[in-house]
């Protein structure tokens, strides 16, 4: 066996021992009478209310399908779950906190932060290049509002090199600019 299922056996017995069928009946919405029967959702039209929940951890029997068991087996039929998922969530569901995180390595950990340190660096320089890409595009706009050839100059023949490289700058911006819309700024 291994680490893992022992502590989840582990787990199953506290939540075994922590919760009443009655309580996790009426948390997933059924309404046990006052002699602890309700329906049972586990076989068709059951009219006369025939799953009985005990006290305790005593758990639950349906005299309809004859089927029954602990909390647990509760939780994985009604959400069609397997028993580890059925403790994982009771433990979630009631705020137990039973189920811990599974322990880490020191490289595993050192592994995670510097992958954390990497995506926090290529933002950082994803911003900057936005930042610059923004501040650029907008001299290349005031540029072209500036120097637009005159009528004279459009007579003349004359246009602007500040003008001249504005039209070349300004469409690759542009589009830059609209592809890297809100990328690196998720957190
Ligand atoms: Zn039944």
């Amino acid at each position: 066996m291994t680490m893992a299922s022992y502590r989840s056996d582990d787990t199953a017995n506290q939540i075994k021992a922590r919760l009443t069928m009655d309580e996790v009946a009426r948390h997933y919405g059924f309404e046990p009478n006052r002699a602890g029967f309700m329906r049972c959702p586990f076989h068709q039209g059951d009219h006369t209310a025939s799953l009985k929940i005990y006290a305790g951890d005593r758990g639950w029997h349906c005299f309809g399908c004859n089927s029954g068991g602990s909390v647990i087996d509760f939780v994985m039929r009604l959400y069609d779950i397997n028993f580890r998922q059925a403790v994982l969530r009771l433990d979630l569901d009631f705020g137990l906190g039973l189920s811990q995180a599974p322990q880490r390595s020191r490289a595993e950990q050192s592994a995670i932060l510097e992958a954390r340190r990497r995506e926090a660096e290529r933002r950082a320089v994803f911003e900057r290049e936005y930042h610059e890409k923004t501040v650029e595009h907008r001299y290349w706009w005031e540029v072209l509002k500036y120097f637009a050839p005159t009528k004279e100059d459009a007579a003349a023949g004359f246009i602007h090199p500040l003008y001249a490289e504005a039209l070349r700058r300004q469409p690759y911006l542009e589009y830059w600019l609209e592809e890297n819309l809100g990328k690196g700024v998720i957190t």
